[in-house]
């Protein structure tokens, strides 16, 4: 079996590449162990965006006073909310098998195991490639706190399935994914308890921003241990108990439940990856260049498992550019200008350069900052909300970052990476014709 391309992983990375790759009229086939649409589709991105969008809709249906609608007792179902996001996961698991099969990709169903840069095995099969992308993503990592091992903790996997709502859930680490679940819970009654090492939630976000959806989060009765450093977990007959130290000293509290989400890494090993010669960075990720293209040529390395960014839209990108090299097209990536985005409600958003990373480079810059407010449309759907829209400029005028709190920054953020990414100013921005009214007018105000 001799094909032009063969992709390991069919997550963002490797379906996109598969279909690109398809659609230019390559031979390809993809490998994938588990279930396509990898950790964004199964059990990432979507899951968790469904799930948060019940919770969003119950709250809106507990706050609607406040837009004079009367709703008696609003009330949810959870088993009902996690089979709605199950539904939602096949339905989109089915689309991607559809167009893949629509471009005569070849998928096979197994793990693939790397024999030499131009040979794969798979359930004792052997397939010859000319061109390989590598796209396994990426895996929770657990921190060796002491006693982690004796108790029953929650990864992102359990806590998109459990269909019985714990009283009280403490979670360690006040990422991007810690606080999406934070957001969820905290909608649904739980009590929440968020452990950060960190001295602000969100790491990587705009700290002022973080800081404010910190604030309203503790409105709705998180509550945040910031600067503190986990030191053991034990099992009690209460709960689990999670003992900590900052500078306060040290303490403890005990939950129903514990959620683990410190971080990821990238999947690297049990796939033969060491049969290929490849170059490694100073961090330990794969070397590629601006192709995805690893040290040895003809190997490609995208998505999560190259260790820059970690993000499903990064992956899709990269894939894309992997594809275009291959098939002789230019395109290289660019970094400059991915968003980030935290689908807490409210939501956060950020794209370009942050004030902390500015400041790091030296870059001189001035900020401008505008509440959300004045926008029309942002008053007339967050009653009794606030947002901030900031913007980070060059010295020539232009736009080198912009960071959102309030709904829908996820949605407007694009327009602002489109002016970080083409060097636009803030005048050329101006130019644009916004309608009328929405939130994304906001952008013309500066
Ligand atoms: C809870 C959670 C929420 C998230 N939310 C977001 C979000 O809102 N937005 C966002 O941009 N990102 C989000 N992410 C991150 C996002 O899921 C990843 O960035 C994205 O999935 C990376 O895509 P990928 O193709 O690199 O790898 P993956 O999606 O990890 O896919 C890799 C695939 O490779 C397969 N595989 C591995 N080894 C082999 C082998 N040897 N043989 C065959 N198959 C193999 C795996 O089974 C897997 O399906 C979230 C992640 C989590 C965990």
């Amino acid at each position: 079996m001799k094909y032009q391309l063969a992709i390991i992983g069919g997550g963002p990375a490797g379906y996109t590449a598969a279909e690109a790759a398809g659609k230019a009229g390559l031979s390809v086939v993809l490998f994938e162990k588990r279930s396509l649409g990898g950790v964004c589709l199964n059990e990432g991105c979507i899951p968790t965006k469904t799930l948060l969008y019940s919770a969003k809709i119950y709250d809106y249906a507990k706050h609607a006073s406040k837009y004079g609608v009367t709703v008696p007792e609003a009330s949810f179902d959870l088993a009902k909310i996690v089979a709605r996001k199950s539904k939602v996961v096949r339905k989109l698991v089915l689309g991607i098998k559809a167009k893949l099969t629509a471009h005569q990709v070849h998928i096979v169903t197994g793990e693939a195991a790397i024999v030499d840069k131009n040979t794969i095995q798979c359930d004792g099969e052997t397939y010859e490639c000319e061109n390989l992308l590598l796209c396994t993503g990426s895996e929770t990592f657990i921190p060796s706190i002491s006693g982690v091992e004796k108790v029953d903790y929650w990864t992102h996997r359990d806590a998109l399935d459990n269909k019985e709502l714990p009283g009280s859930l403490a979670i360690v680490g006040g990422g991007v994914i810690g606080m999406e679940f934070a957001s969820f819970f905290n909608s649904l009654g739980v009590q929440v308890t968020v452990v950060e090492m960190m001295d602000e939630i969100l790491g990587g976000m705009d700290k002022e921003l973080s800081a404010m959806l910190r604030a309203e989060y503790t409105k709705k009765g998180i509550k945040f241990l910031l600067g503190t450093k986990v030191v053991e977990l034990s099992k009690q007959d209460t709960g689990i108990t999670v003992a900590y130290e900052n500078t306060q000293g040290a303490g403890t509290i005990t939950a129903d439940k514990l959620l683990m989400s410190v971080g990821r890494r990238p999947v690297t090993k049990g796939f033969g990856l060491e049969n290929l010669d490849l170059k490694w960075t100073e961090r330990k990720c794969i070397w590629v260049d601006k192709h995805l293209q690893s040290s040895v040529p003809g190997v490609y390395v995208c998505g999560d498992l190259n260790g820059v960014s970690l993000l499903a839209h990064t992956a899709v990108r990269e894939a894309e550019v992997a594809v275009h090299h291959i098939t002789g097209k230019g395109d290289t990536m660019s970094y400059r200008a991915i968003p980030g985005v935290v689908y807490t409600n409210p939501e956060i958003a950020g794209v370009g350069m942050s004030e902390e990373a500015l400041q790091v480079a030296g870059i001189p810059y001035h900020t401008v900052k505008l509440p959300m407010a004045y926008s029309g449309r942002f008053v007339a759907e967050n009653e009794g909300v606030n947002g901030v829209c900031k913007i980070l400029v060059g010295e020539d005028d232009t736009i080198l970052g912009a960071h959102l709190l309030g709904n829908p920054a996820s949605e407007l953020i694009v327009l602002a990476g489109m002016a970080v990414e083409e060097h636009k100013t803030v005048e050329d921005w101006k130019r644009y014709v916004f309608p009328h009214p929405t939130v994304g007018e906001i952008f013309r105000e500066f």
